[in-house]
């Protein structure tokens, strides 16, 4: 028999495509495949051979979609079908996973009712496809396809029939089993990136591209940066190595790949930058959330540079080693929970290029402030440079301008944050200007040789908006970022790990 599949456009059918590919051509069978741009083929096979082979592979890489655990009462080693994945479980046959979906139990059984049926033409029409079939193997469910839903907005795969839309129910009886087969074998992909967070939800993350060859180059680039045997998260902290990342949500995860891929991986011609992120939440009913993130060109090439011109990481070398520590000098230094949620939305907005929001971020807050080290704060300074500094093209006699503001702000901020507070509310130039001139009032009580701060910044710096006030909004994000960095570096939060 032969197969022959085009391109979906779909993201789960993409990747699962590509993941069929993959897993035949791993299996080192000597058999007629190709994948190409648009098109995967597989020629002139015999269909016993296929179909024990197939049962071979499903059995063989059945353990991506469990962990091994030990039981909490007995102490024996079970399986545990991993939180994610959206196939039914039946009750447990010796600590082994009942999955209900026979492909995964009767492999043998189910390939050949399959692989029988594909061979046969009728008159329905595949939703997913659009070829002509006899008869489903089995109707579309979340097993196969996560985005069936009663949501109407996240289904994304309604076709119409004599101008209307297909009913409910054929629409998912309308489901071919070829689609069926590549379907429910993209459990088996191991690079589908996770991140659970137990008793909540996961993240799934899976790349797209127009065409399967992109798509496969990229993901067989990163595929030793997972390793699939953890329940919680894939992401390895090193290469080569088991434990993995516990990232604080998903653009820090997303991040936290991007600084693996772009740091251990060589001979990287293919980066990807579309990504799918299904959100599967825990519990029996999961209906999943989709959304779609796309990173431009810039901020993948800011993450580049930023690597290449450091040789540092973003997210563990930076902001990872960002926390929130609390004003209390008896009890604990580090507020987790803040600090996690900070370092998520540093990541978030760093991915999607809004500096705005990321030097707020860093702002002292009531009970507290953000701090680092100075090895962090060095990493955190060559971060403005490639992501705001050289694009506005500053002249580094302007920096210190900005900076050396930033320093006094963080002085007459010491005892008082309505400044910084009041900077990063400005709307309007007007308000911008009162903030300084307030700026420049409160230096005057300031004892400058203790405060080491130097006065000729600010008419410098209003030198520096006067020549482009188009700058001014770039400026006061920057003099926040600094304002907040100088406060950090007075207090004791700045000086962890130092
Ligand atoms: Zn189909």
């Amino acid at each position: 028999m032969e197969m022959e599949i085009s391109v979906y456009n779909d993201i789960w059918m993409d990747n699962a495509v590509e993941n069929f590919y993959r897993l035949i051509e791993d299996s080192e069978e000597e058999l007629e495949i190709n994948l190409n741009k648009t098109e995967f083929t597989l020629g002139n096979v015999d269909k016993e051979d296929l179909g024990s082979l197939l049962s071979d592979i499903i059995q063989e890489n059945r353990n991506n979609l469990i962990v091994m655990d030990k039981d909490k009462k007995t102490g024996e080693i079970k399986e545990i079908k991993k939180d994610f994945v959206l196939i039914q479980e039946g009750k447990k046959i010796d600590g082994i996973v009942a999955f209900k979906e026979n492909i995964y139990t009767e492999s043998e059984k189910s390939v050949k009712e399959i692989l029988d049926l594909m061979e046969k033409d009728g008159k329905k029409t595949c939703v997913l496809c659009g070829k002509t079939f006899s008869k489903p193997f089995k109707k579309m469910q979340q097993a196969t396809y996560p985005f069936v839903t009663k949501i109407k907005s996240l289904s994304g795969i309604r076709t119409y029939k004599d101008g209307t839309f297909y009913a409910f129910k054929e629409y998912h009886d309308s489901f071919c089993p070829t689609c069926y087969l590549i379907g429910i074998l993209e459990w088996l992909d191991d690079r589908v990136i996770y991140r659970t967070f137990p008793g909540d939800r996961t993240f799934l993350f899976l790349p797209y591209f127009d065409n399967f060859e992109d798509l496969a180059e990229f993901k067989g680039g990163y595929e030793p940066l997972l390793n699939k045997s953890e329940r919680y998260s894939n992401i390895r902290v090193n290469i080569g190595e088991n434990k993995t990342e516990g990232t604080p949500g998903k653009f820090s995860t997303l991040l936290c790949f991007y600084d693996k891929f772009l740091f251990d991986i060589e001979n990287t011609n293919i980066i990807g930058g579309d990504w799918a992120i299904i959100e599967v939440p825990f519990g029996s009913v999961k209906n999943v959330k989709l959304r779609l993130l796309n990173l431009t060109d810039s901020t993948l090439g800011l993450m580049k540079e930023f690597i290449e011109d450091t040789e540092s990481r973003i997210y563990t070398e930076l902001i990872k080693e960002i926390y929130f520590f609390i004003d209390n000098p008896k009890g604990a230094p580090v507020d987790w929970d803040l600090t996690r949620k900070i370092q998520e939305k540093l990541s978030e907005y760093f991915l999607i290029n809004d500096f705005t929001h990321f030097a707020r971020m860093l702002l002292p807050k009531k009970g507290g402030r953000v701090g680092y080290s100075s090895g962090t704060r060095k990493n955190l300074e060559n971060l403005i440079y490639v992501w705001r500094l050289k694009e506005m093209g500053i002249p580094k006699e302007s920096l210190n301008s900005i900076k050396g503001v930033g320093n006094i702000i963080a002085k007459v901020s010491r005892n008082n944050l309505s400044i910084l507070y009041k900077l990063d509310k400005t709307k309007r130039i007007e308000d911008f200007w009162s903030v300084l001139r307030e700026v420049s009032r409160k230096l005057v009580g300031l004892d400058l040789e203790k405060a080491k701060v130097r006065p000729t910044a600010l008419d410098e710096l209003i030198q520096l908006i006067k020549e482009d006030e188009s700058q001014w909004k770039e400026i006061r994000d920057l003099l926040i970022v600094y304002a907040s960095m100088y406060y950090a570096i007075g207090s004791r939060g700045g000086k962890k790990n130092e």
